[in-house]
């Protein structure tokens, strides 16, 4: 059974719409509603990574901000691309990233609240998926997460 990763994308958009307007952000949609692009995941578990992906994005992005969604086909993957022109992550954090609790600023991380796990849970979920997210970043300009999964994947025993 495989899921049109379009439509988990678009809906885990939507869910966040409100908190993006809330900080006066731009949630810019590039891709194509009526693309189909499947792939067989865990629908949940995908969800969250998308979730935490964007959920980061609008937090660590500055009241005015924007944040560019897409999604693709590419090589027989399904590639989500989430950029932001937020805070940014300096070239030493960025390695730690997806270590469980790290967070890059822990004042200002626990004012806003978060354990800094989830980065940790999604990159576990992507793996699983047999996928690879990956970021770029520069501090003070923004972040962009790749997440990209195999739209064939195999059942595997893991
Ligand atoms: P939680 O997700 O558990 O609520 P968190 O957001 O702090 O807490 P992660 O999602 O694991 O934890 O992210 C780890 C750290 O990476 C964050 O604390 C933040 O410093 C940095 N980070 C993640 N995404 C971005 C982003 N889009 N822009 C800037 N920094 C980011
Ligand atoms: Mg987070």
């Amino acid at each position: 059974k495989t899921t049109n990763i379009v439509m988990l994308l678009d809906t885990a958009v939507t869910k966040v719409e409100l908190v993006a307007k809330e900080k006066e952000q731009q949630l810019n949609k590039l891709y194509n509603k009526d693309a189909d692009i499947r792939a067989n995941v865990d629908r949940d578990r995908f969800e969250q990574v998308i979730l935490n992906v964007l959920s980061n994005s609008i937090k660590y992005t500055n009241e005015g901000g924007r944040i560019d969604v897409d999604v693709f086909e590419q090589d027989g993957n399904a590639r989500i691309v989430v950029q932001d022109n937020g805070i940014g992550i300096s070239e030493e954090a960025l390695p730690r990233i997806f270590e469980r609790f790290y967070r890059v600023d822990k004042a200002r991380s626990r004012a806003m609240g978060g354990t800094g796990l989830g980065l940790a849970i999604t990159r576990k979920i992507v793996l699983l998926h047999n996928g690879v997210i990956k970021v770029k970043s520069e501090e003070g300009e923004g972040t962009t997460f790749t997440v990209r999964i195999p739209l064939k994947y195999m059942e595997q025993s893991k």
